[in-house]
């Protein structure tokens, strides 16, 4: 029996990974969920799942949980922001640490996770964008397990035979979708709203991965956990377009042989993978349906509709500090593009600028606290390049 600690439970990754826990009751018992909003699901599930711990951000969301709890129940342990992630983290009744939370927000207690030397599922690939040395260099050190769950990486993980074929790789080749403008004409760009971009065509998904699916950044910060998830150079990993998602990605070894994974595109198969692992376990998804499956295509990604991810190779080029300023001008651009305050193509542009003010900074990331105060003075330079209107 696995006591699982879910951070960003009401998240499409927390929706997945609960659901393979519902099936599973002999094997994963719930611990602890946290939620930044949306304290009337968290109440819900928490009840559902009979949670021992919640952590939300604050004084006002347990205000806003506690309205939504039967009255006849007993509450469960409220813990407060990030002191209370990071101590659910490491707190000894927890075995696996589902790290689920978007962004650098998912950061810290991701990184107690792997102080504590527990069983981490990681969704939250910024983590590893942001500290990715750190961290595997953590994971090491306190001898806890990493497992990805990012559907890219987890195909990778399965065609390396769980890391025992590593030695053998020629490249890897991370499938992307190429989202919801794979097509639409470049001029058109100028123009998409915020629920076209987050109109995945075969995902569905949170609203800044979808974002990030649609100018390719995603695949660039996928290129980067991958770096140090496998511990392979740029010049090792190729992304190919591959409109249908039913490839989740492959491994060409030395020998010529290209192993892939497939199925359909629902992440309960790769969070059933990494929940069962080392075993396989069952995660109810419909049988994946041959007939319907045509042709596969792939292609080259064009960078000129791409920009974001031609600077994500160059920031993983350029080492830590670039990829952790690529990061946090994509979160701050993003979420001004969600609000219709930065156009489409302005994404690329706001960081391609911070990228370009970081460059002539010292960029020493020797402790994760370096990675948290560069995060934040990116931040603030990102913000200043927004533009004054859209
Ligand atoms: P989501 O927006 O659906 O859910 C995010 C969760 O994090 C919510 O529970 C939210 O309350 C919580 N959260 C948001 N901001 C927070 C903050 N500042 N502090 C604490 N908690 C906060 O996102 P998602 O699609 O589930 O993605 C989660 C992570 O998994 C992301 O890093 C994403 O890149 C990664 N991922 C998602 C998918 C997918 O299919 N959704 C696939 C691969 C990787
Ligand atoms: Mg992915």
């Amino acid at each position: 029996m696995q006591n699982i600690t879910i951070f960003g439970a009401t998240g499409s990754i927390g929706d997945s990974t609960l659901d393979i826990v519902r099936r599973h009751p002999d094997r994963f018992r719930v611990y602890a969920l946290s939620a930044q909003r949306r304290m009337k699901k968290l109440a819900e599930l928490a009840l559902a799942f009979a949670a021992k711990v919640i952590i939300v951000p604050d004084v006002e969301a347990v205000d806003a949980f506690r309205e939504h709890w039967p009255a006849d129940h007993a509450l469960p342990e409220i813990r407060l922001g990030e002191r209370g992630l990071c101590e659910t983290a490491r707190d000894p009744e927890t075995d696996c640490v589902v790290a689920a939370i978007v962004g650098i927000a998912g950061l810290a207690s991701a990184f107690e996770a792997a102080q504590a030397g527990k069983r981490i599922l990681l969704a939250n690939k910024e983590a590893l964008v942001a500290a990715g040395e750190l961290f595997m260099h953590t994971v090491q050190a306190h001898d806890a397990q990493l497992l990805p769950v990012d559907s890219e990486h987890n195909a990778i993980f399965q065609c390396l035979q769980d890391g025992r074929q590593s030695q053998h790789i020629r490249r890897i080749v991370l499938t992307a979708s190429g989202g919801p403008f794979r097509n639409t004409p470049l001029h058109e760009l100028e123009t998409v709203t915020p629920a076209q971009a987050c109109r995945h065509p075969n995902w569905s998904m949170g609203q800044k991965i979808s974002v990030d699916s649609a100018t390719m950044l995603n695949k660039g910060l996928e290129v980067i956990e991958a770096h140090y998830l496998f511990g392979l150079p740029a010049g090792q990993i190729d992304v190919v377009i591959h409109p249908e998602s039913t490839v989740h990605s492959m491994v060409e070894f030395i020998d010529g042989s290209l192993l892939a994974q497939l199925g359909n595109t629902d992440m309960r198969i790769p969070i059933s993978y990494v929940m069962g692992y080392p075993e396989r376990i069952e995660s109810n998804t419909p049988a994946f349906d041959l007939s319907k499956l045509h042709q596969l295509n792939f292609s080259v990604p064009d960078y000129q509709r791409f920009p974001c991810l031609r600077l994500a190779f160059d920031a993983l080029a350029a080492g830590q500090a670039q990829c952790i300023a690529l990061n946090a001008a994509n979160e701050i651009a993003v979420a001004h593009f969600l609000q219709g305050r930065l156009r489409f193509p302005q994404i690329a542009q706001v960081i391609e600028r911070a990228l370009d003010w970081q460059s002539g900074q010292s960029g020493n990331i020797a402790h994760i606290d370096d990675v948290f105060q560069l995060d934040r003075q990116v931040r603030e330079r990102a913000t200043a390049f927004l533009p004054a209107s859209v």
